[in-house]
């Protein structure tokens, strides 16, 4: 399986990077040993001193698909959760000074913790989803899906274009306002509509 992630998919985020607002998705990849499962231990990595947490939507993908037409797009996901795009700003800011890809900052060993998946049919409407995330029992980004650039449906077209769409594929839709550095020793928490779905520590 891959991931698929989008960055810049949220005004407010861009804005606290100094970042453009994107005219088309951003678009990165990571490898599926990024991901990590089960709330297990985040092991803070030796090779950066400022990672940053992201907490993002997540779609899962249930069908096979190429260049997928918008107005069929929701039939290709049956399942959502919450993930994080944990981000070595350090190195970031390096690849994007250098013009480099930024699979070193992004894309790197338990880079990508991951909820349980949940049914979209729980929800009246998945693009006004709301979530969070917790560290240390302070709340630091709210977020809610109505705010995104570009919507799931927009993002599963976009991305089919490109990129044929498997059964169990993922894509980190991106993060709202409030990233910001985790230590080890912090705990992490996140929820979807009120629901816990992320709880975690770092070490
Ligand atoms: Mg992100």
């Amino acid at each position: 399986m891959k991931i698929l992630a989008i960055g810049r998919n949220y005004v407010n985020h861009a804005k606290e990077l100094n970042n453009p607002v994107p005219q088309e998705p951003v678009v990165f990849m990571m490898p599926d040993s990024a991901l990590l499962k089960n709330n297990n231990d985040f092991y803070y990595p030796d090779f950066t001193k400022d990672i940053h947490h992201e907490i993002e939507l997540v779609v899962k993908i249930s069908r096979v698909g190429k260049n997928i037409p918008l107005e069929f797009a929701h039939r290709y996901y049956e399942e959502i959760g919450l993930g994080i795009d944990f981000t070595a700003r350090d190195i970031q800011a390096e690849c994007k000074k250098k013009g480099l890809p930024w699979e070193k900052a992004k894309s790197f060993d338990g880079a990508a913790p991951i909820s349980r998946f949940v049914s979209k049919d729980k929800f009246q409407n998945v693009n006004q989803l709301n979530f969070s995330l917790d560290v240390n029992e302070n709340r630091v980004q709210t977020g809610n899906t109505s705010n995104m650039i570009f919507p799931i449906d927009y993002l599963i077209s976009y991305l089919s274009q490109y990129f044929t769409l498997k059964i169990g594929d993922l894509i980190y839709t991106g993060t709202p306002e409030g990233v910001g550095p985790v230590k080890i020793g912090d705990h992490l928490y996140a929820e979807l509509e009120g629901e816990k779905m992320l709880d975690f520590n770092v070490r």
